[in-house]
């Protein structure tokens, strides 16, 4: 059995302070004696004492048996005044050995009296046994009594206050370890979280050292540049443009490039990095995050050319046209040389309509264009802006070229069989304005007016012909 110090001495509060009470209890003196004459001379010395504002309780044991059973009731007791001879010649250095040893009470203050002066302990058992004091029975006068008595307990307060600051100390040092350990634990699983959800994440991320070295590559990004990318320690070529900022350089936020996947593949990325800082402030590394966005950039090509595509011939439509018509307007104003603009009208169109159906004016619409893409150079463009009616921006023309241009389309479509089912096919012909544009004061409105006039003197004047504007 052990005695341990807060059952002695309540310290709570880590300070060994004990709360005040309303009437401090009085300090249990235990008094082993088989001699009855002891105990009533001692409890008459003890009646008018107090330390530290406490009186004195007397507990009286005859024997080292009885001492046995008191001191196993109250653990509380400070002092000890303990007869040698007893029972047996050395039942109270037995029963110190009992308090040290079997008990474990270190604190517990031992004063051994004995009524023979000769009778007085070896220095090796005072060590030993850890016994505090020894007096004659004779000694014990009221003043020495109480010497002895404040002195063993400011020593049994001594030892367990620092016995008390100890078990708080320990007790910090536990909770401590104990946070620490719980932090520990939490750090790892949100390491393991973190890492999980990298590993999972569909878009190739990565993290590369300042050295070059590819620290981390997810499922994604193996997977789009293959096995070997996982390899620690090599620069995936496909990153050529990507690679680690100088030190101390922030690399941009986003980056779009193009990268050849595992299968040789060119994929677009959209690839967003952040330098991340090393413990002595420069970089560690640039963790990195790419989006594959060549689907979404195809689509968007895709929605483009849908925009600006007439879906019948295939042409520019009327709004990209006339949009290309300013923008040339810009450029001669911004000291370009001049373009010509063809309008061109099928002639009598209705008439295909009507003798061969909707579809062979389709067909036959298809076919003009076909005509006109055969005679255009590659920086000409051709919009159809009207039901059978195109006009042709000619950049970086004089008018004279324009006309050659026009009078080669002319002869070309009035030469052409348009096919229709059954083996036949049928011819037609097309009308021509065609004006140049005139510098800063020309407006779009203005050079559209002038092919667009010069086109209905073409039909005005008989058709199949040229006209300038
Ligand atoms: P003109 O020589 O004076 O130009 O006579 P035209 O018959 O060619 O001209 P008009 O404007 O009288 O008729 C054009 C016809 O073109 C009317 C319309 O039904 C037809 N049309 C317009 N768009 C399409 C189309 O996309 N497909 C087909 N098949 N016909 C169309
Ligand atoms: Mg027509
Ligand atoms: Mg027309």
């Amino acid at each position: 059995m052990s005695v341990f110090v807060d059952d002695l001495f309540p310290c709570d509060d880590g300070t060994g302070v004990q709360p005040p009470a309303e009437r401090p209890s009085p300090w249990p003196i235990l008094v082993v004696d088989d001699d009855e004459q002891v105990h009533a001379m001692t409890r008459l010395l003890l009646k008018d004492f107090d330390f530290d504002g406490r009186d004195f309780e007397m507990l009286s044991a005859h024997s080292a048996a009885e001492a046995r059973a008191i001191l196993a009731a109250r653990p509380d007791i400070p002092v000890v005044l303990l007869d040698v001879v007893m029972e047996t010649p050395d039942a109270g250095l037995q029963l110190v050995h009992h308090i040290r040893r079997e008990l474990g009470n270190r604190h517990i203050r031992i004063i051994l009296r004995t009524g023979q002066p000769g009778q007085a302990p070896e220095r090796e058992v005072v060590v030993a046994y850890d016994i505090n004091d020894y007096r004659s029975k004779n000694d014990l006068t009221s003043n020495r009594l109480f010497t002895s008595l404040v002195s063993a307990l400011r020593g049994w307060r001594d030892l367990t206050t620092i016995e008390c600051l100890n078990r708080s100390l320990e007790a910090r040092v536990a909770e401590r370890t104990a946070e620490l350990a719980r932090r520990q634990a939490m750090a790892e699983e949100q390491t393991r979280f973190v890492e999980n959800l990298v590993e999972l994440m569909p878009s190739p991320v990565w993290y590369q050292e300042a050295g070059g070295t590819y620290r981390i590559c997810n499922r994604a990004f193996r997977a789009l540049f293959g096995g070997g990318m996982a390899t620690v320690g090599a620069d995936p070529p496909a990153f050529g443009g990507l690679a680690a900022p100088a030190a101390g350089t922030e690399p941009p936020p986003a980056v779009e490039t193009a990268v050849m996947d595992a299968d040789g593949q060119v994929r677009e990325v959209l690839v967003m990095r952040k330098a991340l800082a090393g413990p002595d402030g420069g970089t560690a590394g640039v963790v990195g995050i790419a989006m594959d966005i060549t689907e979404r950039r195809r689509m968007e090509r895709e929605l483009h050319r849908l925009a600006i595509t007439d879906p019948l011939s295939g042409t520019y439509n009327r709004r990209h046209l006339l949009d290309r018509v300013e923008a040339a307007l810009r450029d001669v104003e911004a000291g370009n040389r001049p373009f010509c603009l063809v309008m061109l009208d099928i002639d009598h169109f209705k008439r295909i309509n009507d003798d061969h159906g909707h579809a062979a004016g389709d067909e036959a619409i298809r076919a003009t264009v076909a005509e006109i893409r055969r005679h255009l150079r590659a920086g000409d463009s051709v919009g159809r802006i009207g039901g059978e009616e195109f006009a042709i921006l000619l950049p970086d023309t004089t008018l004279a070229d324009a006309g050659r241009v026009a009078e080669r389309l002319r002869v070309g479509l009035a030469a052409m069989a348009v096919p229709l089912p059954q083996g036949h096919s049928h011819g037609l012909t097309a009308s021509f304005g065609i004006t140049q544009a005139r510098g800063a004061l020309d407006s779009m409105e203005a050079v559209l007016h002038r092919a667009d006039q010069a086109l209905y003197r073409a039909k005005a004047l008989g058709r199949n012909r040229i006209e300038l504007g």
